[in-house]
């Protein structure tokens, strides 16, 4: 049985094409999500799901299930994240050869789904317009507006919140690498679309055992030259030539000798050298789902079904402004208590991985200045960043001068370190950070929170996460009470994945930026990691 199966946290689409071109019957079910939850009325549900696992149980269960019911083929979308009442959160199509197995199937997943797959209802949300910090503080209240330390992951699952998909745009295939994907590309037609030859050969009948053929026509790709072969005759075909009939077989041009007029097979099996139409995919069947990061394979691939305005997520504009009395542009040579700015480049190449262009400045240290230089079309940047100046000390004005702006402040302060002044604010479709100005602090906040904002709001499907490692020297990690993020630099040596940590001084040593592509995570309390300690990092290098 044809299995598909879409996680997503699009729209999941009114019409959708028979989840197989065979002929038979096919019936589609569509769970909306209704007005109420458990007696209270609700604006809409979130759905949770550990992805990889779902994917894997619903394909399990469809085969299990279709051994008693067989089936042709099922497409089944579940819409996860966010999902307003009178939407659907999930679409299952079965498709057989008589409705009362379609159905039957149908009614047996249903049945399981809920028990067996790992998909939840995470919550319900009384009102989409506030989607509200629900992260108690010590006293259990919401902290939006509160200046208590965040963790964090509590950080990033705030961010990951108030960051919805942002609106979609179509661009031209050579503009899209890089961008996420938002509708699912289907075949169009068989691919292939006809039955090409993929060898240099001669095409004969399959039925004919004969050994001496003559040559009644030669191919080339692009030709179509149809005819029915009789035995006794072949014709010589490129790869990517179409077949001139059905029933045939290729034999390879080394397995044959070429006599005047005729070759002579000298070697044949039963390969027929065929790359059969519909063989790769069939018409209807989803070939690149929603949320994928276009990367150029799978543009290629895009190019090769026609599809040259893909639905992508519109780029984020963002508005970056280096704060600072010390900081001079880094062609500059620094006078004695001044230093070259090298967060506005940190920030720049950062962007660049998402083929964002942001707009940037350096503003001195002064309320008036940051302010006009912050109003500044402030309703059309979806993302402010603030380097410097987001501390409490006298000068450090950026959570004052947000919040005078209207910005709710949602973060004030984390428990990591660096990074322990953080700042996250919003105003209506305005996402805000302020970053503490040292570098080192820049390389991880970035990395940690603005990255999990713009994979947020990319609508892409696969989120960076932390994974294993092993490390290569001892690490000294001080049994600092607060959780620490590491620079270091992956590599692979015998498949396996080794870090060398940075040595760093103080979140303000920039040498410790040398070659770093990693974030080891320590917790909270670690004294020493020995070498070869397991530890979590993230790939900073590592998008889609
Ligand atoms: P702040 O967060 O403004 O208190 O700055 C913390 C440290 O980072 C200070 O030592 C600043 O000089 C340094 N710093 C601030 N902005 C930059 C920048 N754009 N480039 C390099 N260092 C910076
Ligand atoms: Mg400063």
């Amino acid at each position: 049985m044809e299995i598909h199966i879409q996680l997503t946290t699009e729209r999941i689409t009114e019409h959708l094409p028979p989840p197989s071109a065979a002929l038979g019957a096919w019936g589609e079910f569509r769970g909306v999500v209704r007005g109420e939850e458990n007696g209270a009325t609700i604006a809409a549900l979130e759905y949770e799901a550990y992805q990889p696992m779902a994917e894997r149980e619903i394909r399990r269960l469809l085969t299990e299930l279709s051994t008693a019911q067989p089936c042709l083929a099922a497409r089944v979308i579940h819409r996860l994240g966010i999902v307003p009442v009178g939407e659907a959160a999930i679409y299952v199509g079965i498709a057989g050869r008589h409705r009362a197995e379609a159905f039957a199937l149908l009614t047996a997943f249903m049945d399981r789904l809920k028990r067996d797959v790992p998909i939840w209802k995470r919550r319900a949300v009384t009102n989409l317009n506030v989607i509200e910090d629900r992260t108690p503080n010590a006293s259990g209240h919401p902290k939006s507006g509160s200046v208590s330390a965040h963790s964090a992951s509590e950080v990033v699952t705030l961010l990951r919140e108030l960051c919805q998909p942002l609106a979609t745009e179509r661009v031209a295939l050579a503009e899209s690498n890089g961008r996420v994907l938002r509708e699912a590309v289907c075949a169009l037609e068989d691919q292939p679309s006809f039955d090409r030859s993929s060898v240099d050969g001669y095409a004969v009948r399959q039925d004919d055992a004969g050994t001496s053929f003559v040559v009644v026509d030669e191919l080339r790709a692009g030709d179509w030259r149809p005819r029915a072969l009789q035995p006794g005759e072949a014709v010589r075909i490129a790869t990517g030539g179409a077949l001139p009939g059905d029933g045939l077989q290729v034999v390879m041009k080394e397995d044959v000798r070429v006599e005047p007029g005729k070759v002579l097979v000298l070697k044949r099996d039963g390969d027929r050298n065929i790359r059969f139409r519909g063989e790769d995919a069939k018409c209807g069947q989803i070939l690149v789902s929603a949320g994928t990061v276009l990367r150029h394979g799978t543009l290629g691939l895009l190019a090769s079904l026609g599809c040259v305005q893909p639905l992508v997520t519109r780029l984020p504009r963002v508005l970056h402004l280096a704060t600072g009395n010390e900081i001079v542009s880094p062609d500059q040579f620094p006078k004695h208590g001044q230093i070259r700015d090298s967060n506005s480049t940190l920030v720049q190449a950062f962007l660049s991985q998402w083929n964002i262009i942001p707009e940037q400045r350096r503003v001195a240290e002064d309320a008036p200045a940051i302010q006009s230089a912050m109003s500044h079309q402030l309703s059309e940047i979806d993302l402010l960043l603030i380097s410097g100046g987001a501390s409490v000390g006298e000068h450090d004005f950026t959570r004052r001068l947000l919040a005078e702006a209207g910005f709710v402040i949602h973060v004030s302060k984390t428990t990591a370190r660096p990074g322990k002044p953080l700042i996250v604010a919003q105003r209506g479709g305005t996402l805000a950070f302020g970053l503490p100005g040292n570098p080192l602090a820049h390389f991880v906040c970035l990395n940690l929170y603005v990255r999990a904002a713009l994979e947020s709001w990319s609508g892409q499907f696969q989120r960076t996460d932390f994974a294993a490692g092993e490390l290569t020297e001892d690490l000294a990690a001080g049994g600092n009470a607060r959780e620490s993020f590491w620079p270091a630099r992956w590599h692979l040596t015998d498949g396996a994945v080794r870090l060398a940590p940075s040595r760093w001084q103080s979140s303000g040593d920039l040498t410790a930026l040398a070659g770093a592509n990693a974030i080891i995570r320590v917790r909270a309390e670690t004294k020493q990691l020995p070498r070869g300690s397991r530890v979590e990092f993230m790939n900073t290098e590592g998008i889609g």
